[in-house]
């Protein structure tokens, strides 16, 4: 039995018990009435930095309900990734208010789908595709991209009147890696032998961390890991002592996607670790300081991340060999939307090397946001522990 059944929660807010996004939208809408513009983001290589230098919030737009692809699915095709269909569909529904609140939106050229969907999207509010080098380790890489972001500042100031100099940068640079480094003490508690912190509280700090600047958010963070240490001297552990632990990648996840957490949690496992761009993989890489060429240093930081639009992704199994030597899971599971060729692709290698150098049970799961695969899915999670 754990010591203490009900700890104290994380966040002891207003919110406190409401679904993630709405402490979020409080979190947005605070600083758009002390006069922050606000841009609406999709993806993890928005840079952040640059953003919050400029005084403007960003707002990770809606993409993870299975609610509106059905009016998506009017102008894009059936056979497309959920998370795409999801996006257009919430903004031709006008129904993701994180959208609504936003003067401007970023977007990038990561995948074919994302980056044709958005030129549907483009009439609609000021949107800014950044081109996005997908060969991240050639020598032109990096001042290409350092271009495209440059470009984007001169976008945001166009379209927001807001303004940023190289110090600001350097400073919303620094103050990243504060909060990152917060962010990954947070982590450590679900890395431990018995986790003292869930998936959902987990996912519920990520969710506004990924929105806060440092100054916002630093104090919250502090007194989370002071509580999590309290937890810990109580002797509080999350789950069962001897419950398997997951390590989940791929694809990103949220809102009806957070089915996959569910299912495991239900069939007796703990989320240790979740290594995507939803997930813990925004915070794992700090940003060179004090370069001289703060753009430059955001630039080399944001093409380090492992997404499967590059090419190679090798990146994606040396960073997932940190994860597991420090979360130590019992099993991975790769979570794959439909349709979503990259994560599906690489799922061969990253399975292959899962089982070959840590000798670790890997599923892959290939999904949508329906709930029509619920059970199935059960069926061979629970497989899967089984074979640990
Ligand atoms: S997985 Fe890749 S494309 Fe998707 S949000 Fe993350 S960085 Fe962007
Ligand atoms: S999950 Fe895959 S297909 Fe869907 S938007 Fe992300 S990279 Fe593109």
């Amino acid at each position: 039995m754990n010591k203490i059944v009900n700890p104290e929660p994380l966040f002891n807010d207003e919110y406190t018990g409401e679904p993630p996004a709405k402490r979020v939208l409080g979190h947005i809408q605070s600083k758009r009435e002390q006069g922050a513009a606000v841009a609406g983001l999709y993806c993890g290589y928005a840079p952040m930095e640059l953003i919050h230098a400029m005084d403007i919030v960003p707002a990770v737009l809606c993409a993870f309900a299975n609610a509106h692809i059905e009016a998506a699915e009017v102008h894009l095709p059936a056979n497309l990734c959920p998370l795409i269909k999801s996006s257009y569909g919430f903004v031709i529904k006008d129904a993701c208010p994180f959208y609504a609140v936003s003067d401007v939106v970023i977007a990038e050229t990561t995948c074919d789908g994302k980056k044709k969907m958005f030129e549907l999207m483009s009439h609609i509010k000021p949107l800014y595709v950044m081109d996005l080098p997908q060969v991240p380790d050639e020598k032109e890489a990096r001042d290409e991209w350092k271009g495209m972001i440059l470009k984007t500042k001169s976008f945001l100031e166009n379209h927001t009147g807001k303004r940023a100099t190289d110090e600001q940068i350097e400073t919303a640079l620094k103050d990243s890696n504060r909060k990152n480094a917060l962010m990954r003490k947070i982590f450590d508690f679900a890395a431990r032998q018995t986790p003292v912190v869930s998936w959902k509280e987990l996912y519920d700090v990520i969710s506004l961390a990924m929105s806060a600047r440092a100054e916002d958010i630093i104090p919250q963070l502090e007194t989370i890991i002071t509580n999590l240490e309290n937890r810990v001297a109580e002797g509080y552990y999350y789950g069962k002592k001897d419950a398997p632990r997951v390590m989940v990648t791929g694809c990103p996840v949220g809102g009806d996607a957070l089915k996959i957490f569910r299912i495991i949690e239900e069939m007796g496992g703990v989320v240790v670790a979740m290594d995507s761009c939803t997930g813990m993989k925004g915070f794992m890489d700090d940003i060179s300081e004090d370069t001289g060429d703060p753009v430059g240093a955001i630039a080399e930081r944001y093409l380090r991340i492992p997404c499967s639009c590059m090419t190679p992704n090798n990146r994606r199994l040396t960073e997932m060999d940190k994860i597991i030597e420090k979360f130590k899971p019992d099993a991975v599971v790769d979570f794959v939307l439909h349709a979503c060729h990259s994560y599906n692709i690489e799922s061969y290698k990253v399975g292959e090397h899962i089982k070959n150098k840590h000798n670790i049970p890997f599923l892959k799961v290939v999904t949508d946001y329906s709930d029509g695969d619920v059970e199935q899915i059960k069926t061979r999670v629970q497989a899967l522990f089984e074979s640990i």
